[in-house]
């Protein structure tokens, strides 16, 4: 498998034919998996936004004002509010928002991002990611992965993950099948398209690189399962269900 970023892309602006700039400056091969960061597909998609478009309600002062009391640290009570405005739910409200995205994503601040935003305030996410990766994958005949870097739980460090894709399953499951002593495998669900994003992240980087589209070529998905399913549903989360008794401080 290789994996290389797509050079010579744009600053990308609202508008922009994500899919043709792209086009423009790689020939895919058959098999080729193309990731891309959420952070163009947002500006394309016209997803900058400032401050001033997020008045703060009471409830996002007084989340402002607990973030402050527990962490430490001032937020803007609009950040806040328009961490509020693109979430499901908040699983978390200190010492930072975990948020559920209204795609059923959960990350850091509904996923909003401060870098590599001129001109704005803020970068939100895709409204709908799937629904990019489909436009795009649709446009390129390609699979796409449209990726953000996020946190994980228990560990230092962001690395890439997949919020939205098209044109591949989510996950290979290896149920039912057999390890090497023929012992069969009876929980594996191996979540391909996250480790897709992150090895495209990888290449991607965070600074000021300017490639936000990776191509993986050489990578199959193999004779496996398939499934779907990658934002865990509510009823099967114990985690979630756990801070449901969180205290916020
Ligand atoms: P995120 O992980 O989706 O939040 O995206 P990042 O902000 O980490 O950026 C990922 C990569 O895309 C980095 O190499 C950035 O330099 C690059 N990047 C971000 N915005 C643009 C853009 O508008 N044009 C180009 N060419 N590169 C960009
Ligand atoms: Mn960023
Ligand atoms: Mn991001
Ligand atoms: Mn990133």
């Amino acid at each position: 498998m290789e994996t290389f970023a797509v050079e010579g892309l744009p600053e990308i602006r609202e508008g922009d034919d994500l899919a043709g700039l792209i086009e423009e400056r790689v020939d895919f091969e058959d098999g080729d998996v193309l990731c891309v960061a959420s952070t163009v597909v947002s500006k394309a998609e016209g997803r900058k936004a400032d401050l001033s478009a997020f008045p703060a309600s009471e409830r996002a002062k007084s989340i402002a004002d607990r973030l402050e009391s527990v962490a430490g640290e001032r937020k803007d009570p609009r950040f806040a509010q328009a961490v509020l405005e693109e979430s499901e739910a908040l699983l978390t409200e200190a010492p930072f928002l975990l948020a559920v995205t209204r795609f059923g994503h959960v990350t850091v601040n509904a996923g909003i991002d401060r870098s590599n935003v001129p001109g704005a305030d803020l970068l939100l996410l895709p409204e709908s990611p799937a629904d990019s990766a489909e436009r795009l994958s649709s446009a390129l005949s390609v699979p796409v992965v449209v990726t953000d870097t996020s946190g994980r739980p228990f560990r230092y460090g962001q690395r890439g993950v997949a919020v939205g894709w098209s044109g591949l399953p989510a996950a290979r499951d290896w149920r039912g099948e057999s390890d090497r002593d023929g012992r069969e495998l009876g929980v594996t669900v191996q979540a391909v398209v996250d480790e897709l994003a992150a090895a495209a992240n990888l290449v991607a980087g965070e600074g000021g690189g300017g490639t936000p589209a990776v191509v993986v070529r050489g990578w199959s998905f193999g004779d496996h399962a398939s499934s779907d399913d990658l934002f865990r549903r509510e009823a099967d989360d114990i985690v979630r269900e756990a801070l449901r008794g969180w205290d916020f401080g």
